[in-house]
């Protein structure tokens, strides 16, 4: 029988939500028992090749390559689940939806903010190839539908394995509390 297919990707994120996944520790070594990775940081694959049972996003929406990617997943997994609250609410990129404008943002982030050390000649990157920033940074389901949202930040590693063994099993499951308290 041939094993469902999960991809993940990591959108405006910190890859924090793909490391609680390896924070599966063995259990890694079990899943890969149960379904066969695609595209995803944790095995290197950097294209959909295939339709896939389960996609994984990680990080909302902060710019256009955000979106192409986010609409890929929509269009080629049959469940999609945010994970972690930058893929369900903005999370901490969103930060920045206070600012007035993106060249305000900007120039915060490059040119007047302490932490910034080394530019002397007050540059703000612009090449072309670089993806188009977003007027905001928005959560996944104001893009596409959203099948499963896991809550956290990053989300504990015992509750990913709790959504993804009963999705491929097909049993319902319950969010504890504990899911949603973060004290
Ligand atoms: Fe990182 Fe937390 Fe966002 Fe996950 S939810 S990408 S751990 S900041």
């Amino acid at each position: 029988m041939n094993k469902p297919l999960i991809a993940t990707t990591s959108l405006a994120g910190c890859f924090g939500c793909h490391m609680s996944i390896m924070d599966l520790d063995d259990r890694i070594l079990q899943l890969i028992e149960l379904i066969e990775f695609n595209k995803s940081p944790i095995n290197d694959i950097k294209t959909l090749s295939k339709e896939c049972d389960i996609g994984i996003i990680e990080g909302g929406c902060a710019n256009s390559d955000n979106i192409r990617l986010l609409k890929e997943f929509r269009k080629n997994c049959r469940v999609l689940i945010a994970v972690g609250e930058c893929a369900i609410m903005g999370g901490l990129p969103a930060m920045r939806n206070n600012s007035a404008s993106i060249s305000e943002c900007l120039q915060e982030a490059y040119i007047d903010c302490v932490s910034v050390q080394a530019n002397d000649e007050g540059l703000i990157p612009n090449d072309e190839e670089l993806p188009m920033l977003l007027d905001q940074v928005y959560p996944c389901h104001e893009i596409v539908k959203i099948d499963y949202f896991i809550p956290g930040c990053a989300p504990r590693a015992d509750l990913i394995w709790d959504v993804l063994t009963a999705l491929i099993s097909g049993k319902k499951m319950e969010l504890s509390y504990e899911c949603f308290k973060f004290d």
